[in-house]
């Protein structure tokens, strides 16, 4: 099934004509807004004699700073009587920075979404939870308004109040839910507190996971916990949100949709080219916005592409699940590590519950981690031969893994902190 036949089966030598075509328009309209004005200005961008995809690693890269130096209105690029939505990044580091969209650009968005969506199977007589944040963040109102085009019943319940989501999936027989990964995990918890068995009392099907980083383990877990094919999503607010890359039913690495944003795959240092199938960072352009392009915007999201064809019969190419952000490896004793490293070998241990962290710290003028693991209900007992056996068993698995050996402290059920938004898996103790 498909939202937009054409545009997802599109042939290579067709979408490349295309992209070549609306990077022409982008930059025009970019050229507009008062920043790529001013760097266009300056690195000696003429739009009008801009030839298109050939010219592409002309442009200049656009970075976080960009957009943060120009808040909230410095990459407008249409008049703001044409505004009629703005998000925010999350802002989990720095200042906050602004999304603006015209008409067109919230449906061309909403459009994206319902191609997620009906890509994985989704239908209109499905009944769509969305437990995500509303507001400003926009994995809220962005799968809302694709579920809703797709003409599913949807149900708003944002975040939180786990009993009443609950029962508002019991009530209405919800089939598909939108959530973070993290909070998958305490909603079970809530489910088996009040006899609720997923599986058996609920008509879940499918669970778009998404917003935040997390492994195939993680997802095998949601999936088997709740009886659910899981989705990765993948978006930033910078790219409008959610419904740049996701899966389709073949589970194989992320489509992006390639006519509404240009695919770059960088190395961090040189800002050259990876081949095929090799970790960079993404960078990403535009293709159809209208109140705000952004033109190579260094993502800081890792991710490798993979060799092309699916066979679901789309044409975009697909990416991989996102295996860390240039800006959290952790040097350990001379080691590199992804946080996502660590979380891949605690999944797969049946005994770990969904709630980890990471933390560090140093000894001895050294830097070094210490890894809190949350058991599940099922593994806890207060039997301290049994833990320190588990405990010795998740640090072997790590040492033998990510070849260092941090220190790991088993946690009881539910007491480790939880934040309410994205889940925060490292934290920095080395100034205390
Ligand atoms: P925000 O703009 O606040 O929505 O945050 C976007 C960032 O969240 C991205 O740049 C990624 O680092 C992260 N993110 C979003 N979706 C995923 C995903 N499916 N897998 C890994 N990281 C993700
Ligand atoms: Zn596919």
């Amino acid at each position: 099934m498909f939202w937009q036949e054409e545009l997802e089966t599109i042939s290579r030598e067709e979408l490349g004509v295309l992209q070549s075509d609306l990077l022409k328009a982008t930059v025009a309209r970019g050229s507009i807004s008062p920043h790529y004005k001013k760097v266009f200005e300056a690195s000696g961008i003429d739009p009008a004699g801009f030839r298109g995809l050939s010219d592409l690693q002309k442009l200049p890269f656009t970075v976080k700073q960009d957009l943060r130096d120009s808040f909230p209105f410095g990459f407008l690029a249409v008049d703001p009587s044409e505004v009629v939505r703005v998000h925010t990044s999350s802002g989990t580091t720095g200042s906050i920075t602004s999304v603006l969209y015209s008409q067109k650009d919230v449906d061309q968005w909403a459009s994206l979404m319902a191609r997620c969506m009906v890509m994985t199977g989704m239908a209109r007589h499905d009944v769509f939870q969305n437990l995500s944040g509303y507001g400003l963040f926009t994995g809220g109102l962005g799968f809302h308004y694709g579920a809703e085009i797709l003409g599913a019943m949807v149900i708003p319940s944002g975040t939180g109040n786990s009993q009443r989501q609950v029962e508002l999936m019991r009530s209405f027989f919800t089939t598909v839910i939108h959530l973070i990964p993290s909070y998958a995990f305490r909603l079970f918890e809530v489910m088996e507190e009040m006899g609720v068995d997923p599986r058996k009392d609920l008509k879940l099907r499918v669970a778009y996971l998404g917003a935040e980083p997390h492994s195939e383990e993680t997802r095998a877990k949601v999936e088997d916990l709740f009886g659910v094919a899981g989705y990765n999503s993948y978006g930033l607010s910078e790219m409008n949100g959610p419904g740049v890359a996701f899966e389709c039913v073949h589970q194989n690495g992320l489509h992006i949709w390639e006519d509404a944003y240009l695919l770059e795959v960088l190395d961090p240092e040189t800002q050259e080219p990876v081949p095929e199938g090799e970790v960079g960072e993404m960078v990403l352009t535009t293709l159809k916005r209208e109140a705000m392009p952004l033109i190579r915007y260094r993502t800081g999201d890792l991710c490798s592409i993979l060799p092309a064809g699916c066979p679901c019969g789309r044409t975009h190419r697909r990416i991989s699940r996102i295996a860390g952000r240039t800006d959290d490896m952790l040097i350990i004793k001379g080691v590199n590590i992804y946080p996502l490293d660590i979380e891949k070998v605690i999944m797969s241990i049946p005994e770990v519950g969904g709630n980890y962290v990471i933390e560090l710290f140093n000894q001895k003028g050294a830097d070094n981690i210490r890894v809190k693991v949350e058991l599940n209900p099922g593994a806890f007992r207060e039997d301290m031969r049994h833990l320190e056996a588990l405990r010795q068993k998740i640090a072997k698995e790590l040492r033998d893994s990510v070849l260092i050996t941090p220190k790991v402290e088993l946690v009881q059920p539910g007491k480790l902190p939880r934040s309410p938004g994205k889940a925060v898996r490292v934290v920095d103790l080395r100034g205390q």
